[in-house]
């Protein structure tokens, strides 16, 4: 089974492209919901309130992402920080998970920041999704409540474009320009191939 990544930056359609892999029945490892719920494990819920406070959890016991996001996306220290304790956790995961489909030719695991975190090394092969930073901010300005400065400051920390671009072995063009479905259906008709 052939490990395949599937990246790109914030807004660029990485989850709405997921979606429709699942669709033709390729099975897809969301990293990045794995890594929001390793944030009610014991041990990295215990972690992180002896460092950053017992409000970084309601009342309730749920996480607070805002208390969170404020911390990490403007401090690259604590975001390496958060990361080096999630990280190795969603590896794991990910790991238990690929058993179940040995027998596939190939699995997408959908990772914002697979470069980033230099997990692409131990995938097969890496698609990015490619789409222009106005186009992202105003998706994601819709999707989220948040300001474009705050959706700058998390593409900050990513690679640029052009870094994703030159990495990968693969790119899907999600820019309203050219048209997705073919692109995707191109793609897995040559990853459904048995050889590397
Ligand atoms: P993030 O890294 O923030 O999770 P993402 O890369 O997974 O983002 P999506 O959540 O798939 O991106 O897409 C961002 C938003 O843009 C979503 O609301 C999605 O429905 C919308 N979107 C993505 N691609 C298109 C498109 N081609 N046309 C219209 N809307 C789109």
């Amino acid at each position: 089974m052939k490990r395949i990544g599937i990246t790109g930056g914030i807004g660029s359609g990485k989850t709405i492209i997921c979606k429709v892999f699942e669709l033709l029945g390729v099975p897809v490892f969301y990293a990045d919901d794995e890594a929001k719920k390793l944030y009610y494990h014991k041990d990295v819920k215990d972690t992180i309130i002896k460092k950053y406070g017992n409000e970084i959890y309601t009342a309730e016991g749920k996480l607070n992402r805002e208390y969170l996001a404020q911390i990490i996306f403007s401090n690259p220290q604590e975001l390496k920080f958060v990361n080096s304790l999630i990280h190795p956790l969603v590896g794991e995961a990910y790991m238990q998970w690929c058993e179940k489909y040995k027998y596939l030719p190939y699995t997408l695991k959908e990772a914002a920041i697979l470069f980033e975190s230099s997990a692409y090394k131990e995938m097969d092969k890496v698609i990015t999704v490619s789409a222009p930073k106005e186009i992202r901010i105003n998706r994601i300005m819709k999707r989220d409540n948040l300001t474009r400065a705050q959706i700058e400051e998390r593409m900050n920390n990513q690679w640029t474009e052009e870094e994703r671009l030159a990495k990968a072995d693969f790119v899907i063009y999600n820019n309203d320009e050219q048209l997705v479905l073919p692109q995707i259906i191109e793609l897995h008709q040559i990853l459904i191939l048995k050889e590397k």
